[in-house]
C-alpha cells in the first residue's frame, strides 16, 4: 500500500521550490462573470510542469542527482525536467514519441537535455527510459510520482491564496498529476469546492480508466490538446486513485470547443495558449459546466506551435 500525497507534502514542496518557479497571476475574465483565469502558462518553461519537476529534482540526494534524471514526456514535462536538472547542476535525458510536436522537441534540446525520439507512442518511449534506468539513471515520471504530484499541488495553494473558497476549479486532466496535487490541496483547505477534471474527447485515458474502474489503455489520437494525450500507465500507483477519490466529475471537450476556448483566451489576454490550457474555459463556453460562484480555470501551458495557433485563430481548426 503506497501512501498518498498529503497537504503537508504540498506545503513542503511550496517551501522547496520557492524562488525557483514563478508565482503566476490570476486574471478576472472581463467577459464571463464569475470566471477567474489562473495564468499558469506564464510559468518558466511555459507550463505548470516545472513545479513538479523542480520539487522532484530538489528532493534527490546529491549522489542521485549526479547519476542524472530521465523521463518520457509528451513535451512539457521533458522541458520542465531539463530546466530543473540544469538549474540544479544535473544531467537530463528525455525520451519522446514521434507524435510530439517539433517545437517542443527543439525547446527541450535548447534547455540542454539529451533527447531520444523513440516510436509512435508513450509506451515505446517508456522502454527507452527503462534502459536508461537499468544503466543507473533516476526516473522522474511526468505524473505518477509523489514529489511530482506534491509540486503540482502548489498550484492549488496559489489558487486558494487568490480566491479563498472558490465554488469550482476546472483542472486540465491527462495523467492526473496536476489534478491529484491540486485536488489534494483544495479538498483539504476548501472542502466545498467542486473539482472538475477536463480532457478532450479524442483519447482521454483517465476518463476511460475511471469508467472502467481500473487503469486502461486508449488509442492515442491527434488533438489540439496534445499535452493531454498518452496513457495513465496500467501500473498506475497514485493518480488514478486520487482522481477517483477527489474529483467530482470529468468532462470531455470536442476539438471545436477547445479551439473556441483558445480563441476566447486570446481575445481577453492577448496570449496564445495551447489546447490543453483552454479546456476549462471551453467547458464554460460550451455550457458543459455552470458557473454558480467564483470559478477558477487553470490555464496550464502555452507551448503551441505558432502556425497551429494561427489556424485556430482563423477558425480553420
Ligand atoms: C501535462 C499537462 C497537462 C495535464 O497534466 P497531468 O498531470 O498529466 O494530468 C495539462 N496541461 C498542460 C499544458 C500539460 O503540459
Amino acid at each position: 500500500m503506497i501512501a498518498s500525497v498529503t497537504l503537508a507534502d504540498i506545503q513542503g514542496a511550496e517551501r522547496r521550490i520557492a524562488g525557483k518557479v514563478l508565482r503566476t497571476p490570476t486574471l478576472v475574465d472581463p467577459q464571463i462573470a464569475g470566471l477567474f483565469l489562473k495564468q499558469e502558462y506564464r510559468q518558466t518553461t511555459g507550463a505548470f510542469k516545472l513545479r513538479g519537476a523542480t520539487n522532484a529534482v530538489l528532493s534527490l540526494s546529491s549522489a542521485d542527482l549526479g547519476r542524472g534524471v530521465v523521463t518520457a514526456s509528451t513535451g512539457n514535462h521533458g522541458r520542465a525536467l531539463a530546466h530543473a536538472a540544469r538549474a540544479a547542476g544535473g544531467r537530463a535525458v528525455v525520451c519522446l514519441s514521434a507524435l510530439v510536436p517539433s517545437n517542443k522537441v527543439q525547446a527541450i534540446r535548447d534547455l540542454g537535455a539529451e533527447v531520444r525520439i523513440i516510436g509512435q507512442s508513450q509506451d515505446e518511449a517508456m522502454l527507452e527510459v527503462a534502459r536508461a534506468v537499468a544503466q543507473g539513471m533516476i526516473e522522474v515520471p511526468p505524473f505518477d510520482h509523489p514529489a511530482v504530484i506534491a509540486g503540482q499541488g502548489t498550484l492549488g495553494l496559489e489558487i486558494l491564496a487568490d480566491s479563498p473558497a472558490p465554488a469550482m476549479v476546472l483542472i486540465p486532466l491527462s495523467g492526473g498529476g496536476l489534478a491529484a496535487g491540486v485536488a489534494t490541496a483544495i479538498r483539504a483547505l476548501s472542502p466545498q469546492t467542486r473539482l472538475i477534471g477536463i480532457s478532450m474527447e479524442r483519447g482521454a485515458a483517465m476518463d476511460a480508466s475511471l469508467r472502467a474502474g481500473r487503469p486502461v489503455d486508449v488509442t492515442e489520437l491527434a488533438t489540439l490538446a496534445d499535452s493531454l494525450g498518452g496513457g495513465i500507465g496500467l501500473q498506475n500507483r497514485l493518480t488514478f486513485n486520487a482522481c477517483r477519490d477527489l474529483l467530482d466529475e470529468v468532462i470531455l471537450m470536442s476539438e471545436d470547443e477547445i479551439a473556441a476556448g483558445m480563441r476566447h483566451i486570446h481575445a481577453v489576454t492577448g496570449d496564445a495558449v495551447e489546447g490543453a490550457a483552454a479546456v476549462g474555459v471551453a467547458a464554460v463556453l460550451a455550457g458543459k459546466v455552470q458557473i454558480t460562484g467564483p470559478t477558477v480555470a487553470i490555464l496550464s501551458g502555452r507551448n503551441v506551435a505558432a502556425p497551429r495557433f494561427a489556424e485556430v485563430l482563423a477558425g480553420r481548426l
